[in-house]
């Protein structure tokens, strides 16, 4: 299973909740979430109720959804986190978020992650001081993390992700400077700063069947 390609907002119509794909859209009302509040298809609307482990496979395919990442990438993190000390579950949440296109996103300098992915990828990102195009990017402690503008090019567009993520609640985990572009992480996210519902476990079930 590779990174969804299809319509955004079928894929959270598919997880019945806002993953928030689709940046300020996802805040009007004309989020398709809030206008058809079931699972897109002609049976979309009887929604079945699941087993053990399609609740499983829906909250795993839910936060790789978040993060619109591979099926393998996914995987890979987890066994990561299975090898690392302490609680698995937290530990790959703590993974997902550490990765760069993610800080892009939660310091409002893009308005989705795959905007985020786009400013990575295009090497407008100096990870101290020196640049990095690899979204999948783990920031640590003390990094700092730094948008770079060749002319003009992408700063408009920065500027205008700014102004519209202005009333969003930055990470206690990241010391944001938007009038610099610039950002420090001042310590690893923990479990509590991850703030949209999911339940790990299931996930952590899923890959230890
Ligand atoms: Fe999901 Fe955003 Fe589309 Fe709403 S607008 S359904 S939150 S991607």
């Amino acid at each position: 299973m590779g990174r969804d390609r299809g319509p955004d907002c079928r894929l959270c119509r598919r997880e019945g909740e806002k993953l928030f794909l689709k940046g300020a859209r996802c805040f009007t009302h004309k989020c398709a979430i809030e206008r058809r509040e079931y699972a897109p298809g002609q049976h979309g609307a009887k929604r079945a109720k699941l087993s053990n482990f399609g609740l499983q496979m829906r909250e795993k395919q839910k936060v790789k959804r978040i993060y619109g990442i591979f099926e393998r990438q996914f995987r890979n993190y987890f066994y990561r986190a299975a090898r690392a000390k302490g609680v698995t579950g937290s530990t790959l949440l703590q993974f997902l978020e550490r990765r760069l296109d993610n800080v892009i996103f939660q310091t409002g300098f893009a308005t989705s992650r795959s905007e985020a992915r786009q400013i990575v990828s295009h090497g407008f990102v100096h990870v101290n001081g020196k640049s990095v195009n690899v979204p999948s990017f783990l920031v640590k402690k003390d990094d700092e993390v730094t948008l770079i503008f060749k002319k003009d090019k992408g700063l408009k567009n920065v500027k205008e992700n700014i102004e519209s993520s202005a009333q969003r609640k930055m990470p206690t985990w990241l010391n944001v400077d938007k009038d610099q572009y610039k950002t420090k992480v001042i310590r690893l996210p923990q479990r509590e700063d991850i703030e949209y519902p999911v339940n790990e476990q299931l996930i952590v079930e899923l890959y230890s069947r």
